[in-house]
């Protein structure tokens, strides 16, 4: 297989060659160490106690102050694994940031608040070095090592001691005990909602295997079919999220299959992230996902090959974006199709660029609003309007 940028791991031929890349990160997130207190079935790394490789402060600094030279970079996140495991280094690291001028959050599942006041003095800790933001991660796969009341004790640190946002996420399948909803009714919990979603949030977030031979089974709303493909859009995170993983691999989104993805990792060599960005930026297939999203890709692929079974079958978009590269029938059905999409994918990634540079980071997601706009007025009618609806609406 020839790459678009020459390289094996890359599927699609040399037909497509932007220039570089337009998109820049202006999120840096720091998985030092896979390593956590958990090891929830299904976690999208593998994390357990047992492991040992992770990233030095001397390498997490470097990493960040080269990203700040070859980006846009405004937040650094550390999550994992577990990032409260760096200890001492997680403070260094964030203080570093501050000096930075950079934002900074931490995703955790909650162990180091089992008891309130153990909490409370490892998040002052923190904030007083410059933490900005803390994101809880918590449900049943989660409970069976984390107690809800250790999540409950840190979201009630973060917001008292003036954190600027702290948000649970809450992992959903089809059924479970833990709910957006139970967490909200929680008595110490309800006064929080009442602050506004900039201050505190909970949200859900389907539970996903890394497999795509394990499904788990997900509440029917949330499974992707013909009737809904026209609901889901552009992935918000490709080219806008940079990635540092234990093995110095360094990724352009933060996606949960990731790691599961050749084309997605990128080996960091100290002064090399301008060659991965501008190598990020020549994959066509990298830009199709940040425009179209991966689910639109995969109905497309459908549309094409009707033998691709699809419907009901993923509730996740990284997910998805999995089967995109790893399901052999719908990898060699985009890579003898995709050619027919070429030109109306890269003129609405123009428009994207363009509207990016004219405006503030975040406006792109803005932009992709607008371009989920021209192209969802309806469901779409598969497999045989597929992309005259996409060419026609899109640009
Ligand atoms: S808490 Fe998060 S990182 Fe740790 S094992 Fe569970 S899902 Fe993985
Ligand atoms: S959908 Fe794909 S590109 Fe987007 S975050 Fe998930 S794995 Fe990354």
């Amino acid at each position: 297989m020839s790459g678009i940028n020459g390289s094996e791991a890359n599927f699609l031929d040399d037909f497509v060659r932007p220039k570089r890349l337009l998109l820049r990160p202006s999120v840096l997130t720091i998985l030092a160490s896979y390593r956590c207190t958990a090891a929830c079935e299904h976690c999208c790394f593998d994390s357990n106690p047992h492991i040992t490789q992770r990233l030095s402060l001397a390498e997490i600094t470097t990493f960040i102050r080269e990203a700040v030279n070859s980006s846009d970079i405004e937040l650094v996140v550390f999550s994992g694994g577990e990032c409260f495991l760096l200890g001492e280094d997680l403070n260094q690291a964030i203080g570093y940031c501050r000096t930075l001028g950079l934002r900074t959050r931490c995703v955790t599942n909650a162990y180091w608040a089992k008891s309130a006041i153990g909490g409370r003095r490892r998040l002052e800790k923190l904030r007083a070095d410059g933490l900005n933001e803390l994101n809880i991660s918590t449900g049943d796969f989660h409970q069976e090592f984390v107690p809800l009341d250790a999540v409950i004790n840190a979201a009630s640190c973060s917001v008292k001691l003036g954190l600027d946002q702290t948000l649970i996420v809450v992992e959903v399948q089809k059924n479970r005990a833990t709910t957006a909803d139970v967490l909200r009714k929680h008595p110490r919990i309800a006064e929080f909602v009442t602050l506004g979603e900039d201050k505190f949030k909970i949200i859900e977030s389907p539970w996903i295997s890394t497999s795509l031979d394990v499904a788990i089974p997900q509440p029917d709303a949330y499974l992707l079919n013909r009737q809904n493909v026209h609901l889901r859009g552009p992935c918000g995170s490709m080219f806008r999220t940079l990635v540092l993983t234990p093995s110095r691999k360094v990724g352009l989104c933060c996606g949960l299959t990731r790691e599961q993805i050749p084309e997605m990792n990128h080996s960091w060599q100290e002064n090399g992230l301008e060659t991965v960005l501008d190598d990020g930026g020549r994959d066509f297939m990298k830009i199709w996902i940040t425009v179209d999203g991966p689910e639109r890709i995969l109905a497309w692929a459908a549309s094409k090959n009707s033998s691709i079974d699809w419907e009901n079958k993923y509730s996740h978009h990284c997910q998805v974006c999995l089967a995109l590269y790893a399901d052999e029938k719908v990898r060699n059905t985009i890579r003898e199709h995709y050619k027919e999409r070429v030109e109306d994918v890269l003129m609405r990634y123009c428009m994207l660029v363009r509207y990016a540079e004219n405006h503030s980071p975040d406006s792109v997601d803005s932009a992709h609003s607008v371009l989920r706009m021209h192209s969802s007025a309806e469901p779409l009618s598969l497999p045989s309007t597929m992309v005259q609806i996409s060419t026609q609406k899109g640009i």
